[in-house]
Formats: structure tokens, C-alpha cells, sequence
């Protein structure tokens, strides 16, 4: 098992690192720590020595190989895309109310049909107001429809797993990033073995990732540009577009990727995981084809989802071509060595002795990751 400290290790090892990601794993788990506007922060000390601060955190001695054995039955291997049964092209099918989604409404749409379906009773989901992300605890598929759409901020989520856990839903749904993936299969390991913590899970769905953006800092940058209750939606389109665009009630606002990218906070640069390794199922978008996802599906129990949602028409899947899944894979790999090269570089791996890991992965794995870019 991974070693499990208090909230002063998780303030010195993560906050002072400058490693938050303010997934909201940590957040309402006790009166002290909370999240405003992205950022989390402690209220008050606690001079517990273990807490599931600690333990849920995906940035503070989180084991992969542990992690992996725990979920998959096999080692850490480090590959671009983790474990997975197949990659789908997917979209929302015909039995779906139209709305407004980022791609192909694919994360909706299962959501919806598990909702319908009575596979899971709640929802952590990530709705906006104005221009802040904030967590959303929904208990049918109407409200899971109203959290559709990306905001490209890092967001509270977990926050709302919590609030469910304590509510007492016994099959939980969650949507997120890959960090919050890690955290989430952090949780399902109950770390401090403690009935109470139980964190009931049915269905997890991971978005895929490179980085996000610092929510605080991007209100300055659109301060003087919008008022954030304007907008309704936001993208940040494929390459070659090379911008954010907002959609506006007074019409469209572009904002250059070189203004965007400096507000990214410094731990996504650390960050192993594209693709949402841990989720049972893993969206993004598909490149090239607009109103369709990629989805990846890792799990027997996300399998099986998707199969009867397909059957009955909620989403819609196709092949998905080789070329473009060589290309997803080049794109993770690159991203893994690269936030690999800095956690080496800050010394954030494998720590021994007092010193604690953000991460800890096989050594041979290390190589093999190091190595594969060189092939
Ligand atoms: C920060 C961020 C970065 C992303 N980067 C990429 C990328 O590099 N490449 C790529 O292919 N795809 C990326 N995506 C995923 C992509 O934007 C779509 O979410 C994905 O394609 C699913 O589309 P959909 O139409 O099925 O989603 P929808 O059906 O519209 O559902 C979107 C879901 O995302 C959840 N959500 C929205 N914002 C957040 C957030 N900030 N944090 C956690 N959950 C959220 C909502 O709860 C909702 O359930 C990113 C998403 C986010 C949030
Ligand atoms: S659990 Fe999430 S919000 Fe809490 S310290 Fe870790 S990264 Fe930050
Ligand atoms: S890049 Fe990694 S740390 Fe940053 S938001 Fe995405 S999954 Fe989280």
C-alpha cells in the first residue's frame, strides 16, 4: 500500500510544490479544506498524521504499479494508453435530446442512459457559473444534461463524489480529467480501510487531457474583454486554430493559445496520464471529425455500457481508423515522457527515505518510457 500522511505533508509536498491541481479530491472531506475559484486552500490546521486528504491526492506519492494491480490486474507499464478493450469513433444516438455538448455528446449520453437505466443514482459532474467551474452532485439525467460542454479549467469535481459519499448513493457515476481519474481509483481503495470512507462507485468516465487552465488567471486575462455570466459555451479547437473561442450573448470572443498557454498551471507539466488510465471509459475528440468523440473502453463494466447503450440508441459507434489511433498514441507517449523528464528533473520520483514522491513508478518502466521516445 502507498504510504498515507496528514494534511501538513499534504500542504509541504503538494501546495508548496506548487502540484495542485484543485481536482477537489480533498475538498469537504472535513470542515478545513475547501476550494474558491480553483484554488484550494486550508482553513485551519489538523494535526491528524493520516487523512484521506493524503490518501485521495493525485499528486502526492500516488503508485502506478499499485494503482494498476488494484485496477486492471497487471503491472504499470507505462504504454501511451494504458490498459483498454477497444477505441471506438462514438457520437450520441438517436434516443438523445439534442443538447448543447463539446463533441459528440458521447460522456452525456452514457451518463443519460446510465441514469435511465438505474445503473448509477448520482453523478459528480463539473457545471459553470459564469466563468468558474464548479462541482455538481446530480441525482437524474436532467441535470446531468445541464452540466454538458468542456470548461477548460481545472475544476473542484470531486468535491461533489464527496458530498455524494456522505448523502449515502450507493452507485455513483463520475466524470473528469485523468488526475481526477487517479484520484478516484485512489479513493475506490478505501486507503484508510474505514467502513464510512467506502466510496461506491459504478461508473467512471475520464476526458482526455494535456493540460488545463488556471481558472483565477483566466478571469484576469477576460476581465476586461467579457463578463463571465455571458458566456455559454468555450472551445479550444484542434490544431491549426490554434485559439480559445468563447461564445458570448454579445457574439463570439477569440483569444490567442499564446495568451491561453501561460496560464496553465505548473503541474500539468507533471502529469503522465492523456487518457484517462484508471476511468472505465476515456472521450475526447475526435480529430478531423467534428461531432464525434474517440472513446476509449478499458473496463468489463464499461464494455458492457457501452454495448447497451448502443443497442438501444443511445449513442451511435463506428471503427475507429488505425492511422488516427497511431496518432493518439504518439500524442500520449509524448506527453508521458515529457512530464516524466520533469518529474525526474524536479526530483519527484521514487523518493526514498523522508523525502515523499509525487509518484512512484518501476524503475524499469522509467527506462522503457525514457526509451520509447528515443525509438
Ligand atoms: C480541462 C480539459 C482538457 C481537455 N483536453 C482535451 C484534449 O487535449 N484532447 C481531447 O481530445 N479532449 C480534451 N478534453 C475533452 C473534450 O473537451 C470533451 O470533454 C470530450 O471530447 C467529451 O466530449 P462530449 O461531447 O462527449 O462531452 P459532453 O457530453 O459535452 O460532456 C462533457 C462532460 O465533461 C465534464 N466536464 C466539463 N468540464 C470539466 C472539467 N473542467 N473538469 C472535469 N470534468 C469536466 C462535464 O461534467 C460533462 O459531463 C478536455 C476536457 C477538459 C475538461
Ligand atoms: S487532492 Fe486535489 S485539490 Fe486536494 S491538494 Fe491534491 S490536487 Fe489539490
Ligand atoms: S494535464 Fe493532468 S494535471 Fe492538468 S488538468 Fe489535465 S489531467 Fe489534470
Amino acid at each position: 500500500m502507498p504510504q498515507i500522511f496528514g494534511s501538513a505533508e499534504l500542504l509541504a509536498d503538494v501546495h508548496k510544490r506548487d502540484l495542485c491541481i484543485g481536482c477537489g479530491a480533498c475538498v469537504d472531506l472535513c470542515p478545513y479544506f475547501k476550494n474558491h475559484k480553483g484554488k484550494t486552500s486550508q482553513l485551519f490546521g489538523c494535526t491528524l498524521e493520516q487523512g484521506r486528504c493524503y490518501a485521495y491526492c493525485p499528486k502526492a506519492e500516488v503508485d502506478l504499479d499499485e494503482l494498476a494491480r488494484r485496477m486492471w490486474r497487471s503491472d504499470y507499464d507505462g504504454s501511451p494508453l494504458g490498459p483498454y478493450r477497444k477505441v471506438l469513433a462514438c457520437r450520441a444516438g438517436k434516443r438523445m435530446p439534442r443538447g448543447d455538448f463539446q463533441s459528440g455528446g458521447t460522456v452525456t449520453s452514457l451518463i443519460t442512459f446510465a441514469f435511465k437505466k438505474g445503473l448509477i443514482d448520482a453523478a459528480a459532474l463539473t457545471d459553470r457559473e459564469g466563468l468558474t467551474p464548479v462541482a455538481r452532485l446530480a441525482t437524474n439525467w436532467e441535470q446531468a444534461a445541464g452540466c454538458a460542454s468542456s470548461k477548460f479549467m481545472a475544476s473542484p469535481t470531486l468535491a461533489a463524489l464527496n458530498m455524494g459519499v456522505r448523502e449515502g448513493y450507493r452507485r455513483m457515476g463520475v466524470v473528469g480529467t485523468p488526475c481526477q481519474m487517479t484520484a478516484v481509483a485512489q479513493m475506490q481503495g478505501n486507503p484508510l480501510q474505514k467502513e464510512a470512507y467506502d466510496v461506491p462507485i459504478a461508473l467512471k468516465v475520464g476526458l482526455f487531457c494535456n493540460w488545463s487552465v488556471d481558472t483565477r488567471q483566466l478571469m484576469g486575462l477576460l476581465d476586461q474583454r467579457l463578463d463571465g455570466s455571458e458566456i455559454r459555451r468555450m472551445d479550444i479547437p484542434p490544431p491549426p486554430a490554434n485559439v480559445m473561442t468563447l461564445e458570448t450573448d454579445k457574439g463570439p470572443v477569440t483569444v490567442s493559445l499564446s495568451d491561453i498557454k501561460p496560464l496553465i498551471p505548473r503541474t500539468c507539466f507533471v502529469c503522465l496520464d492523456m487518457t484517462a488510465e484508471f476511468a472505465d471509459l476515456a472521450a475526447g475528440m475526435f480529430e478531423g471529425r467534428t461531432g464525434w468523440n474517440t472513446l476509449i473502453v478499458r473496463s468489463e463494466a464499461g464494455e458492457e455500457i457501452v454495448e447497451q447503450a448502443r443497442n438501444e440508441g443511445f449513442i451511435e459507434t463506428e471503427d475507429f481508423p488505425a492511422e488516427n489511433l497511431r496518432h493518439l498514441s504518439k500524442a500520449a507517449a509524448d506527453k508521458k515522457e515529457r512530464s516524466l523528464r520533469i518529474l525526474l528533473r524536479r526530483g519527484l520520483v521514487n523518493n526514498q527515505g523522508d523525502e515523499r514522491a509525487a509518484v512512484r513508478i518501476p524503475t524499469e518502466v522509467v527506462d522503457r518510457i525514457l526509451g520509447a521516445s528515443r525509438e
